[in-house]
Protein backbone atom coordinates (compact mmCIF):
# COMPACT_ATOMS: atom_id res chain seq x y z
CA UNK A 1 0.00 0.00 0.00
CA UNK A 2 1.29 3.34 -0.82
CA UNK A 3 2.31 5.70 1.96
CA UNK A 4 0.11 8.56 2.67
CA UNK A 5 3.27 11.31 2.58
CA UNK A 6 1.11 14.48 2.78
CA UNK A 7 -0.74 13.30 5.91
CA UNK A 8 1.38 14.88 8.55
CA UNK A 9 0.38 12.60 11.22
CA UNK A 10 2.08 9.54 9.68
CA UNK A 11 5.68 11.02 10.68
CA UNK A 12 7.24 11.57 14.10
CA UNK A 13 5.93 10.35 17.44
CA UNK A 14 5.41 12.70 20.54
CA UNK A 15 8.09 13.35 22.56
CA UNK A 16 7.73 14.37 26.14
CA UNK A 17 10.78 16.78 27.67
CA UNK A 18 11.57 15.89 30.55
CA UNK A 19 12.24 18.04 33.58
CA UNK A 20 16.07 18.69 33.02
CA UNK A 21 15.72 19.93 29.52
CA UNK A 22 15.92 23.78 30.73
CA UNK A 23 12.34 26.02 29.49
CA UNK A 24 10.42 22.78 28.93
CA UNK A 25 7.20 22.91 30.48
CA UNK A 26 7.90 20.23 33.02
CA UNK A 27 11.25 22.07 33.95
CA UNK A 28 9.16 25.73 34.30
CA UNK A 29 6.45 23.92 36.37
CA UNK A 30 9.46 22.88 38.73
CA UNK A 31 10.36 25.91 39.04
CA UNK A 32 6.98 27.85 39.65
CA UNK A 33 5.93 24.76 42.41
CA UNK A 34 9.57 25.63 44.09
CA UNK A 35 8.31 29.50 44.13
CA UNK A 36 5.31 28.82 45.66
CA UNK A 37 6.83 26.65 48.39
CA UNK A 38 9.06 30.02 49.00
CA UNK A 39 5.99 31.88 49.27
CA UNK A 40 4.19 29.16 51.20
CA UNK A 41 7.22 29.46 53.65
CA UNK A 42 8.64 32.83 54.00
CA UNK A 43 5.61 35.13 53.01
CA UNK A 44 4.42 37.12 50.09
CA UNK A 45 7.62 38.81 48.32
CA UNK A 46 7.84 42.67 49.37
CA UNK A 47 9.74 44.10 46.03
CA UNK A 48 9.05 43.41 42.65
CA UNK A 49 11.44 44.58 40.24
CA UNK A 50 11.58 45.33 36.39
CA UNK A 51 14.58 45.53 34.42
CA UNK A 52 14.46 45.58 30.43
CA UNK A 53 17.42 46.08 27.86
CA UNK A 54 17.59 49.24 26.07
CA UNK A 55 19.08 49.00 22.89
CA UNK A 56 20.70 52.15 23.16
CA UNK A 57 22.90 51.05 25.57
CA UNK A 58 26.56 52.05 24.54
CA UNK A 59 28.09 48.74 24.92
CA UNK A 60 25.01 47.35 22.36
CA UNK A 61 25.35 50.52 19.80
CA UNK A 62 29.31 49.75 19.89
CA UNK A 63 29.73 46.26 18.19
CA UNK A 64 26.61 46.93 15.96
CA UNK A 65 27.76 46.66 12.40
CA UNK A 66 26.91 49.11 9.67
CA UNK A 67 23.26 48.68 8.71
CA UNK A 68 22.31 46.97 11.90
CA UNK A 69 20.00 47.50 14.63
CA UNK A 70 19.96 45.98 18.26
CA UNK A 71 16.91 43.68 17.03
CA UNK A 72 19.15 42.08 14.18
CA UNK A 73 21.90 40.96 16.89
CA UNK A 74 19.67 39.15 19.75
CA UNK A 75 23.27 37.15 20.65
CA UNK A 76 24.35 40.97 21.59
CA UNK A 77 21.69 42.07 23.15
CA UNK A 78 21.07 39.00 25.37
CA UNK A 79 25.06 38.98 26.49
CA UNK A 80 24.91 42.37 27.28
CA UNK A 81 21.31 42.18 29.14
CA UNK A 82 22.50 39.35 31.19
CA UNK A 83 26.11 41.04 32.42
CA UNK A 84 23.73 44.16 33.28
CA UNK A 85 21.41 42.11 35.36
CA UNK A 86 24.01 39.61 36.97
CA UNK A 87 25.43 43.39 38.19
CA UNK A 88 22.02 44.35 39.53
CA UNK A 89 21.42 40.75 41.27
CA UNK A 90 24.92 41.50 42.89
CA UNK A 91 23.60 45.26 44.29
CA UNK A 92 20.97 43.84 45.03
CA UNK A 93 21.65 40.31 46.81
CA UNK A 94 25.15 40.74 47.82
CA UNK A 95 25.40 44.17 48.56
CA UNK A 96 21.92 44.27 50.04
CA UNK A 97 21.28 47.88 48.61
CA UNK A 98 17.47 47.46 49.56
CA UNK A 99 18.02 45.40 52.27
CA UNK A 100 19.21 41.76 53.28
CA UNK A 101 17.55 39.46 51.06
CA UNK A 102 15.99 35.88 52.35
CA UNK A 103 14.27 34.85 48.99
CA UNK A 104 15.13 35.93 45.42
CA UNK A 105 13.27 34.37 42.38
CA UNK A 106 13.93 35.78 38.85
CA UNK A 107 12.62 35.02 35.45
CA UNK A 108 13.92 36.31 32.07
CA UNK A 109 11.47 37.01 29.55
CA UNK A 110 11.56 38.23 25.49
CA UNK A 111 9.72 40.97 24.18
CA UNK A 112 7.50 40.49 20.83
CA UNK A 113 10.39 42.47 18.88
CA UNK A 114 12.94 40.37 20.71
CA UNK A 115 14.62 42.38 23.74
CA UNK A 116 15.11 40.57 26.93
CA UNK A 117 13.50 41.71 30.05
CA UNK A 118 13.66 40.31 33.62
CA UNK A 119 11.39 40.59 36.55
CA UNK A 120 13.05 40.35 39.69
CA UNK A 121 10.85 39.14 43.49
CA UNK A 122 12.19 39.44 46.54
CA UNK A 123 11.48 38.45 50.07
CA UNK A 124 13.49 40.46 52.45
CA UNK A 125 14.58 39.83 56.60
CA UNK A 126 12.04 40.79 58.83
CA UNK A 127 13.45 44.35 60.29
CA UNK A 128 14.15 45.08 56.67
CA UNK A 129 10.56 44.74 55.45
CA UNK A 130 9.06 47.92 54.61
CA UNK A 131 6.67 48.93 56.88
CA UNK A 132 5.42 52.30 56.69
CA UNK A 133 5.32 55.31 54.32
CA UNK A 134 8.78 56.31 55.18
CA UNK A 135 10.44 53.24 54.04
CA UNK A 136 8.26 52.99 50.71
CA UNK A 137 9.53 56.72 50.20
CA UNK A 138 13.07 55.19 50.71
CA UNK A 139 12.90 52.64 47.98
CA UNK A 140 10.58 53.86 45.47
CA UNK A 141 10.34 57.16 43.87
CA UNK A 142 7.21 58.07 41.70
CA UNK A 143 8.47 61.90 40.99
CA UNK A 144 10.47 63.62 38.24
CA UNK A 145 14.04 64.41 39.58
CA UNK A 146 14.99 67.86 39.72
CA UNK A 147 16.25 69.11 36.54
CA UNK A 148 18.37 71.88 37.44
CA UNK A 149 20.06 69.11 39.55
CA UNK A 150 20.13 66.16 38.22
CA UNK A 151 19.77 66.39 34.46
CA UNK A 152 20.97 63.86 33.41
CA UNK A 153 18.56 61.73 35.96
CA UNK A 154 15.76 63.65 34.66
CA UNK A 155 16.95 63.02 30.76
CA UNK A 156 16.99 59.24 31.50
CA UNK A 157 13.60 59.25 34.10
CA UNK A 158 11.49 61.19 31.29
CA UNK A 159 12.98 59.30 28.30
CA UNK A 160 13.03 55.57 29.54
CA UNK A 161 10.23 55.49 32.14
CA UNK A 162 7.47 57.60 31.83
CA UNK A 163 4.09 56.10 30.53
CA UNK A 164 2.23 56.83 27.94
CA UNK A 165 1.47 59.47 25.73
CA UNK A 166 -1.56 58.30 25.94
CA UNK A 167 -5.27 59.95 26.93
CA UNK A 168 -7.84 61.46 24.59
CA UNK A 169 -5.55 63.33 22.24
CA UNK A 170 -3.48 59.56 21.28
CA UNK A 171 -6.83 57.18 21.67
CA UNK A 172 -4.05 54.63 19.49
CA UNK A 173 -1.89 53.75 22.56
CA UNK A 174 -2.73 50.46 23.89
CA UNK A 175 -3.71 51.46 27.03
CA UNK A 176 -6.82 53.68 25.95
CA UNK A 177 -10.21 51.86 26.72
CA UNK A 178 -13.31 53.33 26.34
CA UNK A 179 -11.63 56.55 25.85
CA UNK A 180 -9.57 55.98 29.13
CA UNK A 181 -6.17 54.95 30.55
CA UNK A 182 -6.23 51.09 32.19
CA UNK A 183 -3.35 52.01 33.57
CA UNK A 184 -4.80 55.33 35.57
CA UNK A 185 -2.69 57.82 33.74
CA UNK A 186 -2.42 60.53 34.59
CA UNK A 187 -2.40 59.76 38.41
CA UNK A 188 -3.47 62.84 40.37
CA UNK A 189 -1.17 64.89 43.04
CA UNK A 190 -0.47 63.07 46.12
CA UNK A 191 0.90 64.70 48.90
CA UNK A 192 2.34 62.05 50.40
CA UNK A 193 2.68 57.85 50.16
CA UNK A 194 -0.25 56.80 51.83
CA UNK A 195 -0.89 52.98 52.74
CA UNK A 196 -3.81 51.08 51.26
CA UNK A 197 -4.25 47.23 53.11
CA UNK A 198 -3.53 45.25 51.33
CA UNK A 199 -2.79 46.74 47.79
CA UNK A 200 -0.38 48.93 46.15
CA UNK A 201 0.81 52.00 48.29
CA UNK A 202 -0.14 55.13 46.68
CA UNK A 203 2.95 56.67 46.34
CA UNK A 204 3.88 60.68 46.83
CA UNK A 205 3.41 62.64 43.55
CA UNK A 206 4.38 66.01 45.05
CA UNK A 207 2.95 69.26 42.64
CA UNK A 208 6.55 70.66 43.29
CA UNK A 209 6.57 72.39 39.67
CA UNK A 210 8.61 69.46 37.82
CA UNK A 211 7.19 68.95 34.27
CA UNK A 212 7.62 67.22 31.30
CA UNK A 213 5.78 67.37 28.21
CA UNK A 214 6.28 64.24 25.77
CA UNK A 215 7.89 65.73 21.98
CA UNK A 216 5.39 65.22 19.47
ZN1 LIG B 1 -2.04 55.03 29.46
Amino acid sequence: MQQDRANSTNFGHMVVLPVTFVGSPRHMNQLYQDSMALVRKFGKPDLFITMTCNPNWPEILHELRPGEEANDRLDLTSRVFNMKLNALLKDLLHNGVLGTTVVDIHVVEWQKWGLPHGHILIILRSQDKSRDNNDYDRMVCAELPDKSTHPELYNIVTFRMLHGPCGVIHLSCPCMVNGACNKGYPKTFQPQTEDSTGNYPTYQRRDDGMTFTHPT
